[in-house]
């Protein structure tokens, strides 16, 4: 079974931990191993201190890799900070986004590798050779597309820095893909979402993880084409994203902060049986939606827009359960069962 996930770093990466780990305890529904692909987003990249640093491919990477700092869900755990004391001793560096020892190595060996012209997604699977990720890994594009943020009065920022040192608490006007229209999906993405058995949007951020993949101009088409169920797990529960900001993002987008205006936003494939006169219905990306039992309110509704919808608990929890069974292997059970796939 071919799973294809298109994901931005914490929420992607726990998603997809869960659903690898879930699958080899308990299988798959056709009994073949499964094959899964992570269209990871690239929007955050950025250069410093002359290294190239990409932030949700390395969270994914080390999250599925057995690295990452569990508490903090990015960087790497048992981390020490020598290298950037030194580099602030220089007066280089910025002091609100702080590199690890151990990470910075790998934007080092990442950076040496670009610098030999050889393009980020085979720089991405030499990267993932050493940690066994489980999983396929695939830049939304090799050409560098980076998020800026509008900031209301006019100022544009990278997108870190708006994130990690404004916490993004300074409202955005609208987010700008640098570089978008010169990217192409990088080398088997397309396909990967052609080729899938079923697709899942795990639940990273809509606008400045997912969204921002779909921004790269042939991979919308290539979801919306697939004849794999696409299933989404909602980032938003009972109102609120489970972490970070991205209330912030969507109150920049016009799209309310709740599972049920998520669902909407990436809509319904189909319209519904009867659903003549729901103009929203029958044009978006998505057959299933999952949300959090604190929104189960909100299921008629998106049934009524086209969208197979459920609420389960939908907290990613790390701890198993006596029969090895974790929270987000229950949210996997879910999502595969509104794809028509149930294990
Ligand atoms: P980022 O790039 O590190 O911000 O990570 P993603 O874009 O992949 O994921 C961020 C989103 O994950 C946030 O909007 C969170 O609300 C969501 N998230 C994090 N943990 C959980 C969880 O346990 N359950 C659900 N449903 N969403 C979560
Ligand atoms: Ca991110």
């Amino acid at each position: 079974m071919r799973i294809t996930l298109l994901a931005g770093g914490v929420g992607g990466a726990r998603f997809t931990r869960g659903l690898r780990d879930h699958l080899a305890v308990h299988g798959t529904p056709d009994g073949e191993p499964a094959e899964l692909t992570v269209v990871v987003n690239t929007g955050d990249d950025l250069w410093l201190d002359g290294l190239r640093v990409c932030p949700d491919l390395d969270t994914v990477m080390y999250t599925l890799g057995g690295a990452v700092h569990e508490g903090q869900g990015w960087g790497r755990a048992d981390e020490t900070r020598r290298v950037s004391a030194e580099l602030h001793a220089y007066g280089l560096g910025w002091d609100w986004f702080t590199l690890g020892d151990l990470d910075i190595a790998t934007h080092v060996a990442r950076t040496e590798l670009l610098r030999r012209g050889i393009p980020l997604g085979a720089v991405t699977e030499r990267l993932c050779a050493r940690w066994e990720p489980g999983a396929r890994l695939l830049p939304m594009s090799d050409q560098p597309v980076e998020t800026h943020v509008e900031l209301v009065g006019g100022r544009v920022v990278h997108f870190e820095e708006w994130w990690v040192r404004h916490r993004a608490a300074v409202p955005a006007r609208r987010f700008l893909q640098v570089g978008v229209e010169d990217a192409v999906p990088g080398p088997g993405v397309l396909e990967a979402l052609h080729d899938a058995d079923v697709v899942l949007l795990p639940p990273s951020n809509p606008v400045v993880s997912i969204g921002t993949i779909l921004g790269v101009p042939g991979i919308r088409d290539a979801l919306a084409a697939t004849a794999a169920p696409v299933v989404g797990v909602s980032p938003i529960v009972g109102g609120s994203p489970v972490r970070g900001m991205a209330d912030a993002c969507l109150t920049a987008i016009g799209v309310e902060t709740s599972a049920a205006a998520v669902g909407a936003h990436y809509g319904a494939r189909r319209a519904a049986e009867g659903g003549e006169g729901l103009d929203v219905a029958g044009s978006g990306l998505l057959d299933g939606w999952l949300v959090d039992v604190a929104d189960a309110g909100a299921v008629p509704a998106l049934e009524r827009l086209g969208l197979r919808a459920r609420a389960v608990p939908l907290l990613m929890g790390d701890d198993a359960g006596p029969d090895g069974r974790t929270a987000t292997g229950a949210i996997v059970d879910a999502a595969l069962g509104l794809a028509g796939v149930p294990a």
